[in-house]
């Protein structure tokens, strides 16, 4: 018989950390600062030698992270910026935000990752950047990317919110294009306990220009040199994502740990498994099976108590929120193909070995269930 078991469990994830969590904010508490001071400073240190970046800049979540970074690189109205159709939709949004138009491109099926070939056929001269996502915490390949931005005279901005700590060519992704966004949605990998992200630079004068721009623009208190936003990572955000990041390593091991049972023991469960390519070594931010009656397997495990997520179900070219982009169903056939066949089973890093086994096994009888 198979148990329960939820898609998350963030309960179980802060009790695991509630003494060092207590400390941080009663550290925060005690010090009277609460924007931009001390945590801050230092958790970006950690962060960028922890993530191999030459710098790190806090900024108030993943999206604005997204668009500070393209907005540092001058990208705006008039330009094209080329993005993945499967992805959550803030990627997009935050190219939106920018005045700049997002174009996307197909996927290789094997990683659901944009294809380098693909991207090719949709560059023209409005595009000014691309922004591969790192998706599920699996790197995209990046080298053909890389080459094609080179070649073509364009900037690369990773999309690296699910991605912290996984690696391309062992190289920690989001440090590798020189700017990459990261989240620290409470789900994330590495999460806060509200909203939180960070941008990985490797130039410092673009680092410099980030911190003004994430704070009004301000060069010094009360002058304002450039038209930035407000977007800044309070002290205690920075505070409990310090005591996250001392264990994002063992987090990413354990869920690492949890996938490889996952395909050992769905190894002839009828659902189509992740395969991690070559080149990447993946953070298993989801763990997203496939499988061709995808409602119908999500029902019978729901049925067995298991929970379970779609990353995601409406491609963005078809999303109302974008209509203005004139995209049709057809345009992006394996978006179109993944989004109706895909399914993020339950991966965390305090789920039991036995409650793995539970969902494998309420996995392999769904799948017989509904033939
Ligand atoms: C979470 C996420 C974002 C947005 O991050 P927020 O912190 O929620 O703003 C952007 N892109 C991807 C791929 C994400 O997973």
């Amino acid at each position: 018989m198979s148990q329960g078991v939820p898609f998350t469990d963030m309960k179980a994830h802060v009790a695991a950390l509630r003494g060092e969590i207590d400390e941080a904010v009663a550290r925060v508490l005690g010090s009277g600062w609460f924007i931009l001071g001390p945590e801050g400073e230092a958790f970006e240190r950690e962060l960028a030698q922890a993530l191999s970046a030459k710098d790190a800049v806090a900024v108030g979540n993943g999206t604005e992270a997204i668009q500070l970074a393209l907005e540092a690189l001058g990208v705006g109205p008039g330009d094209e910026v080329v993005t993945s159709p499967l992805t959550a939709a803030f990627t997009a949004l935050a190219i939106l935000r920018t005045g700049a138009r997002p174009v996307f491109a197909d996927l290789d099926p094997a990683t659901l990752n944009i294809a380098p070939e693909a991207v090719e056929r949709v560059i023209t001269p409005r595009t000014k950047a691309l922004l591969p996502v790192h998706l599920y915490g699996h790197p995209a390949d990046l080298d053909p990317l890389l080459a094609l931005s080179r070649a073509r005279g364009i900037t690369l901005v990773e999309d690296a919110c699910q991605a912290h700590g996984a690696r391309y060519k062992g190289r920690t992704v989001g440090a590798i294009s020189g700017l990459g966004a990261l989240s620290f949605y409470p789900t994330k990998n590495l999460g806060a306990l509200g909203d939180g992200g960070a941008i990985l630079v490797d130039d410092p004068d673009r680092a410099a220009h980030l911190r003004r721009l994430r704070n009004g623009g301000q060069s010094d208190r009360y002058r304002h040199e450039i038209s930035g936003v407000n977007s800044r990572l309070d002290e205690v955000q920075a505070a409990v994502l310090r005591v996250g990041l001392r264990h994002l390593g063992a987090w990413n091991a354990r869920r690492r740990a949890l996938a490889a049972l996952y395909l050992e023991q769905l190894a002839d469960g009828g659902v189509c498994l992740p395969l991690e390519q070559p080149y990447a070594e993946s953070n298993y931010h989801l763990f997203v099976v496939r499988h061709p009656r995808r409602d119908a397997l999500m029902a019978a495990l729901k049925e067995r108590g298991v929970g379970t997520l779609i990353h995601y179900p409406i491609p963005l070219h078809l999303q109302p929120a974008f209509a203005h982009l004139e995209g049709r169903a057809g345009d992006f056939p394996e978006a179109e193909a993944a989004a109706s066949t895909i399914l993020s089973l339950p991966l965390y890093p305090e789920m039991t070995d036995g409650q793995a086994r539970s969902v494998a096994a309420a996995v392999r009888d769904s799948v017989a269930a509904i033939g």
